[in-house]
């Protein structure tokens, strides 16, 4: 099955060519080039939908038929930094921030409340679209965000964050162990559910 990723995220990109091994995933970029999406919408859903339906409409103006395009929206939730940086997990340190910025400061923020380990959340919302219409999914991941980085593996706040019943980050554990329990996975394989009723 070919289906058009509708992100520009390198690291997601990775994760979801993983994540689907027998399909033919290509990211957006590979047949559009370059198209800026402004996420202005107010939850992971609604981001999620306005990137699936941008990339879907284009392809469709430029003569592409019966395509499949899937969007993530996602990012991490501090419950103690009021909710801090949820929809702005991408952006939290600023426009076109990097991972190691993003992070910076929400190890900043912690420290400022002198804490060394809080609840945090991942969520993944992926929308469909299929033929005009657009399905959603979630998946969620909870553990804990510490307020240093440890370990390589992973991109933005995995160094940073222990999933519950684990005892190292998802930076030292690495993609392999990542991949049962993501909320991306978890995500991911409601949207397979999906996909296999309305193709
Ligand atoms: P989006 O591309 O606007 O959805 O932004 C997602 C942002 O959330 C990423 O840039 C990361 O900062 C963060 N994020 C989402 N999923 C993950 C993950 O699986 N690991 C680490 N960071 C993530």
């Amino acid at each position: 099955m070919k289906i058009v990723l509708a992100s520009g995220n390198k690291g997601k990109i990775k994760e979801f060519e993983k994540l689907m091994p027998n399909d033919d995933v290509v990211a957006f970029k590979e047949i559009l080039g370059n198209i800026e999406i402004i996420e202005d919408q107010d939850s992971f859903k609604g981001n999620a939908i306005k990137k699936a339906q941008t990339i879907y409409q284009k392809l469709v103006s430029e003569g592409h038929k019966d395509i499949i395009v899937i969007s993530d929206d996602s990012g991490i939730t501090v419950p103690i930094l009021n909710n801090e940086p949820g929809i702005y997990s991408a952006r939290y340190a600023g426009i076109n921030a990097s991972d190691k910025e993003n992070n910076a400061k929400l190890i900043d923020n912690l420290n400022k409340k002198n804490i060394e380990k809080t609840k945090a959340y991942y969520t993944a919302c992926i929308a469909i679209v299929y033929k005009g219409q657009v399905y959603t999914v979630h998946g969620w991941m909870h553990g804990n965000v510490i307020n240093k980085e440890l370990g390589e593996g992973g991109f933005g706040y995995d160094p940073m964050f222990i999933a519950n019943g684990y005892d190292k980050t998802l930076g030292e554990l690495g993609y392999e162990s990542k991949k049962d329990f993501s909320h991306r996975t978890k995500a991911l394989s409601l949207a397979k559910k999906a996909l296999e009723v309305i193709v």
